[in-house]
């Protein structure tokens, strides 16, 4: 018998289908080499640029007298207020940021802040699988409603899911995987309804805004404030995926000044404290004070993104352009995604299956692999898919 707890035991039965592709890309990797095409995780465009490299060194360099100290659990408040202006949302200063370890901390880090055992959280399908696990390990029910057919915000499903107990939402734009960005009457549809809801009930219901694509929007997109909409919103934010620095863990939180009172921020300390985060990584936050500025050249990226979309429909796939993010979500030839991403597996090509994102008659691939293996990869799911179409 595992030693593993019965919560965990249960979260590694429900886990993560993106992981499990990602760990069978590896297997695969160690007995095919380059041959595996893995597109199954959201890894970051290449290396980091030269400004973050260099300013990741100028950060490891720093010496004083608490470089290497335990630091306030929020972070650096030069670092939080560099943040705050990168919100440059008016009334929200360094004392409403919490630095984090990436976005997935961030969220996690709000859920445990807002969110009680017994409480639901509804989150829009597709979403990022990893919400249900941060929603358990809170005790709260992940309440999942769909999207409509062009991937927008289905405000009929979501104002049905709203109940007494619901604590939190979480919005995750741009979209992982299906690259949706909410427009901004989509968000104020949404705040209206939030807002009726709380009038009617007594009950604010906390918008984590998950915004680890932000700075990944392709024109004529755009990414707006969803502060400038709704009060009781949090903003998940995260270096990971435009800097390039999925490993190196550095986010924050940023909570509407509302929202941010001193007990609140007093409340987000203790969290990170309690989820033994303590604080985002010193060297990250000092890294971000290095760079003079934290935008990035969207070029690489959608010159990617079309090429990705690209050599999809060369191979007769039907595919959307994503409006941001890093990802074609694209429908499965056979009714059940999983046994086609298992098939497409067999022929060396990764790609994450619609059912870790709860749809399971999609896939996704991300187009930050190879661009070799990117175009390998999609004339092999044609393959697949018109072996099925034979049979
Ligand atoms: N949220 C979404 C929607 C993601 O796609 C990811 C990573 O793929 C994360 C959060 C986690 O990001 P981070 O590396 O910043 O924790």
């Amino acid at each position: 018998m595992s030693g593993l707890s019965r919560w965990a035991t249960v979260q590694v039965e429900a886990g993560s289908w993106v992981r499990r592709m990602f760990a069978e890309g590896q297997r695969l990797r160690a007995l095919h080499g380059d041959a595996v095409c893995d597109l199954a995780l959201g890894q970051p465009l290449g290396e980091p640029s030269p400004q973050v490299r260099e300013a990741l060194q100028r950060a490891a360099a720093e010496r004083g007298a608490q470089r290497f100290a335990y630091m306030p659990n929020l972070g650096y408040p030069e670092v939080r207020e560099r943040a705050a202006q990168d919100v440059g949302f008016p009334g929200v200063t360094g004392e409403c940021v919490a630095m984090t370890g990436g976005a997935g901390a961030a969220v996690s880090l709000a859920l445990r802040a807002f969110v009680d055992p017994g409480d639901e959280v509804i989150g829009v399908v597709p979403y990022f699988g990893e919400y249900r696990a941060y929603c358990a390990a809170v005790g709260a029910r992940f309440v999942a409603v769909p999207s409509l057919d062009d991937m927008s915000l289905d405000l009929g499903a979501i104002g049905a899911a709203l109940g007494a107990n619901t604590a939190a939402l979480i919005l995750n734009t741009p979209n992982n995987p299906s690259g949706h960005v909410a427009t901004a009457a989509e968000m104020r549809q949404l705040a209206a309804m939030l807002d009726a809801h709380r009038s009617r009930t007594g009950r604010r219901v906390v918008l984590i805004v998950d915004a680890v694509y932000r700075r990944l929007v392709y024109p004529p997109n755009r990414d707006l404030n969803a502060m400038q909409f709704y009060d009781a919103t949090v903003l998940a934010r995260s270096f990971s995926k435009d800097l390039g620095l999925a490993g190196e863990r550095i986010g924050y939180l940023a909570v509407h000044p509302e929202l941010a009172d001193q007990q609140v921020m007093r409340g987000l300390e203790l969290c990170q404290r309690a989820l033994g985060f303590v604080n985002a990584p010193a060297t990250m936050q000092r890294m971000l004070l290095h760079l003079d500025s934290w935008e990035v050249d969207l070029r690489p990226f959608q010159e990617r993104r079309d090429h990705a979309v690209q050599c999809a429909r060369d191979a007769g796939l039907d595919v959307d352009a994503p409006q941001g993010g890093l990802y074609l979500w694209i429908r499965s030839p056979w009714d059940d995604g999983l046994s086609f991403a298992q098939a497409l597996a067999e022929k060396l090509v990764i790609v994450a299956p619609g059912i870790a994102f709860g749809m399971p008659d999609r896939f996704r691939l991300c187009f930050t692999a190879r661009r070799d293996a990117l175009e390998t990869a999609v004339t092999r799911i044609a393959e697949v898919s018109a072996v099925e179409l034979t049979a």
